[in-house]
């Protein structure tokens, strides 16, 4: 380490103050230090020993790390979110100085083994252009680079779920309004990272990205808008700027694919568990039920697949051809994947001999990836892959290229180099260079002398007891034990006496060593620079090795998925361009797994869009949409299906929403984050969507609850006309049937014996009878005479058929009272003085009668009702006080068991007060 103290913590402050980066290390000889602060946060972070360094009569903390090591150091600060700058030590003409070089963040660490992507994103907003949000993600491991223009905040949560990025830099637009920037912190676990706002001026970002990836580049993948090319601009802008080196890498850039898309938002993605469990975990989800690739680079394609499902017709059907081969021939695939264990990534090895990072077994690790191509070629000939769409796959990446860069790699890098230190020769291969060729020969010479020396000093001298080594401090030497010391020849001349021996040197010997200093010097020099012409031939070649690597991760996905289809019984689905779906025997392809799964038919058409699904809690309600819902999308992901048959529409959406109870529980949704969702799903959701609603409206008292999902239910099936799935414990909805033509009645049926429920899981037509909700109250363990008595109430309310909403008519003219009318499946106006008018006005089942109107009812009605003396035999004091009472309870606020005990009171009561 340098020794001017003062100095060098004085010039890390001054190179601190000159970024933004939260940590620099700086380089000091050969050690990375961190002084100050930054040398208490890495020494918290990262475990590291802190001591102080006087400069200047301060004391200061100080933390480093070897040269050799700092890049794992580097991944872990990134890792846990920080932006690291890096200054390195360079020769001045009066000693050393230090510059940044570059700076790592999570978004540019270049070397993480971890098989994950780690996507860099930036999103732009700007109200002049039509769609006012732009998104882009970029993948410095891999090269990979998408923007795209999308129309609101939903996209780009959906687009924030699906990339997952760690980093994300918000432009201008964003991060100048506050609720904005708010929205966007709250759609991602990225860093935020404030790139500096001129990056994204669109008129340097258009400049940038046709420097970069060609003019014809942004017309081809249609980016156009504003937005989308200043984040786009500004995601190349921050990668140059960090110095990652990387920016090579980058040779194509993607859109978003919106034509052909899916959409998929970030709550639907979430509670389908796709890629995460609701609980954040891995275990679980879709992506690891399917998951049997090989290679990283499968696994990140197979989590694209899934989390970007396609409409295009002609490209499901080559995925579904080729899954379908792979599902059949057992031997070959279990080939294939043979072939494929071990192969290195491609994609980002071919990142990594761009920023010249790769090391000598980086471009072994691409030469033998290259090398598979012929095996994975003969693993496919003569098989019953060789008539599907798998050998296009194959043959995609130009042939020619791939096949000459890999023989060049087997000419110039030796068999098994040494791992990242050139020095020890060996990395280069014998035949490849002419002049390292002869340099190692006459080195193995030199070598061979030295080697044999200490026998030949034997013979001419009869000595015993000599051996010649080297060391870091002696050089090489002849070490002779101590009793034949005395015996040394007079031309030896000693150096060391030790324990047991002495070590002595001669002319001679110190020539061969100088020669041999001098050789391996050269040999260093000669293969690095050999080293770096294959490394930069590789990186003119990243285009083949990103095409080769994108070819192999699609053999590896669809193999793997093969082999699901194939080990558990999936079937290839049928699409259709019309209105049918219909899955025989369809089944949660997660829950199939761990459980004796029963199997359920689905069926909808143009006269059956919409179903009501009922069912007691627990009876298997959610399981059976979520499996429709996943069905579609394993279908539209190109995979086979749970099912025994399957006949499918292309649709252009899935839209869930999940019971607010089970959220509410996990703290994660409030009947706000309800009713958003309901609304985004109402203003998005097509024709050709697949929507599910499991439970609406349960997040609000049980009035304004069912209000709700009525309206709903009525504009999803009369304006939006979406396939629908809508699982509810609202029995009133069941009545809807019977009026709105599309709506059918399932139940997911139970059956009681003797007192006792059994969960039969199965599927059926029409409503279920009863809601066995008192059983479960039974199963929880309530007190007998509370369920019993429960039992009770339930059946008089049956008998009475109807649900009331008291409420008071326009005005103030006296109090009306609104029946739910069960068979009519409306409320009508009851009670009082029997007049029908607005009470019931807000409610009908009109195809237009949606939200505002009914919810205003409803709410008018429960505050009217405090006012008037209510309905039906008002002039009794006890029935008075008991409506008061009625009207006071508040039925969120009341535990069940109290509230059924009051119940039970008020009925004593107006027994006794009739
Ligand atoms: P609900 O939505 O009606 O409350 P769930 O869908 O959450 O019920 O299912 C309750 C339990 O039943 C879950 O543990 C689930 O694994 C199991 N289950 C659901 N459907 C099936 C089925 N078809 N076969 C076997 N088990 C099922």
């Amino acid at each position: 380490m340098t020794t001017d103290a003062g100095g060098i913590v004085g010039e890390f402050l001054s190179l601190k103050e000159s970024t933004d980066a939260d940590v620099l290390a700086m380089q000091c000889g050969d050690f990375y230090e961190f002084f100050a602060d930054d040398a208490e946060l890495v020494a918290d972070e990262l475990d590291l020993k802190v001591s102080q360094k006087s400069s200047h009569g301060s004391s200061y903390p100080m933390a480093g790390v070897p040269l050799t090591e700092l890049t794992p150091y580097l991944t872990a600060l990134v890792e846990r979110g920080y932006r690291v700058a890096v200054a390195e030590q360079y020769e001045t003409d009066d000693g050393h100085a230090r510059r940044i070089e570059r700076v790592v963040s999570p978004g540019t660490v270049v070397d993480p083994d971890g098989a994950a992507a780690r996507w860099l994103a930036a999103v732009e907003y700007d109200d002049g252009s039509d769609e006012p949000w732009g998104v882009a993600f970029a993948e410095v491991t891999t090269g990979r680079f998408h923007a795209a223009a999308v129309a609101d905040l939903d996209d780009v949560r959906a687009e924030l779920h699906r990339f997952a990025p760690v980093e994300l830099l918000p432009g201008p637009g964003v991060r100048d309004d506050d609720a904005r920037l708010a929205d966007l912190r709250e759609s991602t676990d990225a860093r935020l990272t404030l790139h500096e706002a001129e990056a994204f001026a669109p008129g340097r970002a258009r400049h940038r990205l046709g420097d970069h990836f060609g003019d014809q580049a942004l017309a081809a993948v249609g980016l156009d808008a504003d937005p989308a090319v200043a984040a786009a601009g500004a995601v190349l802008h921050y990668v140059d700027e960090t110095g990652a080196g990387v920016l090579a890498s980058m040779t194509r850039l993607g859109g978003l694919d919106p034509g052909g898309r899916v959409a998929l938002d970030a709550t639907t993605q979430r509670n389908l568990e796709l890629v995460e469990t609701m609980q954040g975990e891995r275990d679980g989800t879709l992506l690891s039920t399917l998951d049997h690739t090989e290679t990283a680079a499968g696994t990140r394609l197979l989590r694209e697949w899934l989390t970007r499902p396609r409409r295009d017709r002609e490209e499901l059907e080559r995925r579904g051809a080729a899954v379908e081969a792979f599902a059949s021939a057992a031997l070959a695939r279990d080939r294939l994947l043979d072939t494929l264990d071990g192969t290195a990534d491609l994609e980002r090895l071919a990142a990594r001999a761009t920023s010249g990072s790769a090391g000598p077994r980086d471009l072994a690790a691409v030469r033998s990836a290259l090398g598979r191509l012929p095996e994975l070629a003969a693993a496919i000939d003569g098989t019953e892959l060789a008539d599907s769409p798998v050998p296009d796959v194959l043959a995609r990446p130009d042939q020619d290229a791939a096949r000459a860069l890999h023989d060049e790699l087997a000419d110039a890098i030796a068999a098994e180099p040494p791992g990242s230190v050139v020095g020890d020769g060996g990395v280069i291969a014998r035949g490849y260079d002419e002049e390292l060729d002869e340099l190692v020969e006459e080195y193995e010479e030199a070598v061979e002398w030295l080697d044999t020396l200490a026998e030949r000093e034997k013979r001419s001298h009869g000595l015993t007891h000599v051996s010649v080594d080297r060391n870091k401090t002696d050089g090489y030497y002849i070490q002779v034990g101590k009793s034949v010391a005395g015996q040394a020849p007079e031309h030896y001349r000693e150096i060391k006496t030790l324990k047991n021996s002495k070590r002595f040197v001669t002319e001679e010997l110190e020539e061969r060593e100088r020669t041999v200093l001098r050789m391996e010097e050269r040999r260093e020099e000669l293969e690095r620079r050999i080293l770096d012409e294959v490394r930069e031939r590789v990186a003119s070649e990243s285009e083949v090795l990103q095409d080769v690597g994108r070819a192999l991760a699609e053999l590896d996905t669809l193999a793997s998925l093969g082999h699901h289809a194939a080990t558990n019984d999936w079937v290839r689905p049928e699409f259709t361009d019309g209105d049918e779906l219909v899955v025989e025997a369809g089944r949660h392809p997660v829950v199939e797994r761990t459980t004796d799964f029963v199997p359920n038919d689905l069926r909808m058409d143009r006269e059956r869009g919409f179903l009501i699904v009922t069912g007691p809690n627990m009876s298997g309600k959610s399981t059976y949409m979520r499996q429709c819902a996943l069905i579609s999308l394993l279908a539209q992901a190109g995979s086979f299906v749970p099912a025994d048959a399957a006949t499918l529409p292309l649709v252009d959406g899935v839209y869930t929403r999940v019971g607010a109870l089970d959220e509410l529980a996990q703290g994660r949704s409030t009947f706000m984050v309800e009713m958003q969702e309901l609304s985004n799903i109402l203003h998005s959701a097509t024709e050709d969507s697949l929507v599910i609603l499991d439970e609406v409206g349960r997040g609000t008292a049980t009035y304004d609850g069912i209000s709700i999902a009525w309206a709903a239910t009525e504009y999803l099936h009369n304006e939006v006309r979406a396939k629908t799935l809508f699982a509810t414990h609202y029995h009133e909805l069941t009545a809807l049937a019977d009026h709105l033509p599309r709506v059918a009645n399932v139940h997911v049926a139970a059956e009681e014996r003797d007192g006792d429920v059994t969960f039969l899981r199965r599927v059926r037509e029409g409503p279920t009878d009863r809601s066995y909700g008192v059983h479960v109250a039974d199963l929880a363990g309530v007190p007998g005479p509370v369920v019993a008595r429960a039992d009770a109430v339930l059946d008089r309310l049956r008998e009475e058929k109807a649900i009331e909403a008291k409420g008071a008519g326009g005005g103030d003219d006296g109090t009306k009272q609104a029946v739910f009318d069960l068979a009519a499946g409306e409320f009508v106006a009851g009670g009082g003085n029997g007049e029908s008018d607005d009470a019931a006005a807000g409610i009908d089942t009109a195809p237009n009668g949606a939200g505002d109107g009914t919810a205003a009812a409803t709410e008018g009605s429960l505050a009217g009702a405090a006012a008037g003396d209510g309905a039906g035999g008002q002039d009794d004091p006890e029935v008075a006080a008991v409506l008061e009472a009625l009207r006071e309870t508040d039925v969120n606020e009341t535990p069940p068991v109290e509230l059924m005990a009051k119940v039970q009171e008020w009925q004593t009561r107006l027994e006794n007060g009739e």
